[in-house]
């Protein structure tokens, strides 16, 4: 969600006149799109502008501006920490950020503006993409569950879905500008249809799997993804939807979190590992090769061995492709942070690395069953040193797992974004390999942008909140620059 921000600012700033500069150049401004949902982020937030500091004192016409759910949260505490930034900007207002340091620059005083809703939605601002073969689309932006453990909520507010013209008017734009693969964004997308913002639209529980179905009548349009999911309200007519579009692909991430229905509630995440095991085996009915990722947490306040327990033995019978596994920490603001029974660090640790250790052996297994399978990749950019060396490129297959191919005397004429179909020779836990010879390699669109260095620029889509015919929008307030609470918007 934040790196599709960064496209928005991006894409803002271009039309506003500014120059993307070169990496060494000495930029004229820096702009911070803040995450506040892993540990230390404002560490990390205060050090790269401490780092930024006596560049700031050396060339003072140089502007520094904080955005995202770190500033949304912190306000101006930001400005009382690092005085030398020059705009402090929320999740909810990314469009004022031009204005923001056009009032900076001509004040010469720093700017601190937090809303409390939603301004506009981000897609009615122009995007700057940062890749030419794969395209985010927000479907909603907001929440409304009230998970324990996350900052989501309060950062980002209450769920607020886009029109269905207005998601599907984006995803074809791409598509005309070679983008092959498209990525459905929303906290909950599941929940996508019951809180439109256009207020004569009726609210559809259905809505989602319509929008898959949608997208496998755009023509050019070779691979839909979408993130993420929610166990509680994944209904089987997105699961038949998936498995009748052609286009959508074979992956499905869906978030675990735990494997104890006692910790689940304490989470208050309303499904229970019998539901959740039981979508597994749907999905798995529907698509055999659908590959299925999670997230899950370790070590939430009252997690006792057995909750742990419990939680491995999902695991082992879920048979996820890859888990982005996490280790509990507590986030100011939530209600974990303050639950009794927090688990010592070091319990939390040892769990975490049985946790690693079973899964790399499940990842290991899993991707071993797919050696002499054929692989259609979507290649991908950046693949790294590691291929300059092995000589090998990289893609994603449809079911979105790495693999990494040898192309040998083809590899000059394969650019990211072009598509090959090989076989897999060799697996790791995290990686594919296919050593082979390639079986096919089409030329795109998408590739001779990318070797064009050219990304699509997409155009606003759709209507602001509170435009004519959207119904009445409550007014935004404005958090004085005064406030220091850290209580707005929380
Ligand atoms: S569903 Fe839960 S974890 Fe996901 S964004 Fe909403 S509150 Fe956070």
């Amino acid at each position: 969600m934040n790196v599709h921000d960064s496209e928005r600012i991006a894409g803002l700033l271009e039309d506003a006149g500014y120059v993307r500069a070169a990496e060494d150049d000495d930029a004229d401004l820096v702009v911070f799109n803040t995450c506040a949902i892993r540990e230390n982020a404002d560490n990390k937030l205060y050090g790269n502008l401490s780092h930024l500091a006596p560049e700031k004192t050396r060339r003072p016409g140089m502007q520094i501006a904080v955005g995202g759910c770190l500033a949304q949260k912190d306000k101006d505490t930001v400005l009382r920490k690092a005085p030398w930034v020059d705009v402090v900007f929320g999740t909810h207002n990314i469009g004022s950020l031009p204005a923001l340091l056009d009032r900076a620059r001509h004040n010469e005083e720093a700017q601190v503006e937090i809303l409390d809703a939603l301004e506009a939605f981000p897609s009615t601002l122009p995007a700057k993409r940062d890749s030419a073969y794969s395209g985010w689309v927000s479907v909603s932006v907001g929440c409304n569950n009230t998970c324990t453990f996350c900052i989501v909520p309060s950062l980002r507010g209450k769920e607020v879905d886009r029109r269905p013209g207005d998601v599907l008017a984006e995803v074809k734009a791409l598509v005309d500008q070679g983008v092959l693969e498209v990525t459905l964004l929303g906290q909950n997308v599941n929940a996508y249809g019951m809180s439109f913002a256009d207020p004569e639209l009726p609210r559809n529980r259905g809505a989602f799997a319509d929008l898959l179905r949608a997208c496998g009548d755009i023509d050019g349009l070779e691979r839909v993804r979408f993130t993420s999911p929610h166990p509680a309200e994944f209904t089987d007519d997105v699961i038949d939807a998936m498995a009748q579009t052609p286009n959508v692909c074979p992956q499905l991430h869906m978030p675990l979190q735990s494997g104890s229905d006692r910790i689940l509630r304490a989470m208050r995440r309303s499904y229970r590992t019998t539901k959740f095991l039981g979508i597994l085996d749907k999905v798995r009915a529907a698509m055999p090769h659908a590959a299925i990722t999670t997230d899950i947490i370790v070590g939430f306040p009252g997690e006792t061995e057995e909750d742990f327990a419990a939680t491995l033995d999902v695991v082992e019978r879920a048979r996820f492709s890859s888990a982005f596994t996490f280790q509990y920490s507590p986030r100011p603001g939530t209600p974990a942070a303050t639950m009794p029974d927090q688990v010592p660090p070091e319990v939390v640790s040892e769990r975490y690395q049985r946790l690693i250790a079973l899964q790399e052996r499940i990842c290991l297994t899993e991707n071993r069953n797919l050696i002499g399978s054929e692989a259609e990749l979507l290649v991908v950019a950046d693949s790294g040193r590691k291929s300059a060396n092995t000589g090998r490129l990289t893609g994603r297959s449809r079911d979105g797992r790495l693999v990494h191919f040898r192309a040998d005397d083809a590899a000059a004429a394969i650019r990211p974004g072009d598509v090959v179909v090989t076989t897999i020779t060799d697996a790791a836990p995290h990686h594919l390999m296919a050593d082979g010879s390639i079986a096919s390699h089409r030329r795109t669109r998408a590739g001779d942008a990318h070797e064009l260095s050219r990304t699509p620029m997409t155009a606003p889509v759709g209507v602001g909140l509170g435009m004519p015919g959207m119904g009445p929008a409550p007014m935004p307030e404005v958090a004085s620059t005064g406030c220091s609470s850290g209580a707005c918007g929380a």
